[in-house]
């Protein structure tokens, strides 16, 4: 409905990160599996008197001590404060706006209802598996915060891993997802670049697997790409990756976008591929 400017859009892609997950299964699913008795009764015992091996009960909560920071890309009110939006902040590498008010698909859905709507989902799944989940912002209908900012929440929360959640808004014909990680830029970033990568490959693994959407094909190489010009990656100091879920430019995408049971598949995605890394 609202038509971007082009430069927006533009600032947008530069900006925007790609969604993610590793979905590798098993305990990854976030299902509880029937409890088994602990107990075990005398017959049970091996014919050595001995206890056969410990059974544990099932990893119900395999996420239990681990903080996640999930940021939903942009904010759906950024659009009425352009002023506030576009204040230059320092990402190290670079001045860049604040935020971006996102792209959206050709009929209107935008960017930020989608990360958030994800965000939302993702909580959930991470929650049930026992993480200590933040979000960088808890409403779509608010301005920013900062791109700085949203780094810093990782920060001080001192995460175990963080992702950015983005859709991007290329060429109609483009089409595919990609993950962004960091790259050593002689900052703080730096200590945190080898974590980022091993965690974008897993996020990518799961994504791939979980929603069957393919590798970019505009992006990167295999779905990676690596950048120094992020300020949500430059300014990290924890685990960080920005997921680029696909093109919502593109038709196709546009569509599954759009629908919940697809969205709930990206988060589901998403969860897999951060217990995957977090369990590594
Ligand atoms: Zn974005």
């Amino acid at each position: 409905m609202r038509a971007l400017p082009a430069s927006v859009l533009a600032v947008c892609g530069l900006i925007a990160s790609a969604c993610g997950g590793t979905g590798t299964g098993g305990a990854a699913s976030g299902q509880a599996a029937p409890a088994t008795s602990v107990e075990q009764t005398a017959a049970e015992q091996t014919p050595t008197g001995q206890s056969p091996a410990k059974q544990s009960p099932p990893d119900a909560k395999p996420l239990e001590g681990k903080v996640v920071v999930i940021d939903p890309g942009h904010n759906g009110g950024n659009y009425r404060d352009p002023k506030a939006v576009n204040r230059k902040v320092n990402v190290l590498t670079k001045w860049k706006p604040c935020d971006t008010t996102g792209t959206e698909t050709n009929n209107g859905y935008t960017e930020a209802a989608f990360t958030f709507d994800v965000a939302k989902r993702l909580v959930k799944l991470l929650e049930a598996r026992g993480a200590t989940v933040k979000l960088t912002r808890t409403s779509n209908d608010g301005v920013g915060p900062c791109i700085t900012e949203r780094a810093a929440i990782g920060n001080k929360a001192n995460a175990d891993a963080a992702i950015s959640i983005h859709g991007d808004g290329a060429a109609p014909a483009n089409h595919g997802f990609h993950v962004i990680m960091p790259k050593k830029i002689n900052g703080p970033v730096d200590k945190v670049v080898g974590a980022s990568s091993r965690l974008g490959i897993d996020v990518r693994n799961a994504f791939a697997k979980g929603t069957g959407l393919p590798y970019s094909t505009y992006v990167g190489r295999n779905a990676l790409d690596y950048r120094n010009d992020l300020g949500g990656l430059n300014l990290s100091t924890v685990p960080k990756i920005f997921i680029e879920c696909g093109n919502m430019r593109n038709a196709a995408e546009a569509a599954k976008f759009q629908d919940p049971n697809f969205r709930q598949k990206i988060a589901l995605a998403l969860a897999n591929g951060l217990q995957h890394y977090l369990k590594a």
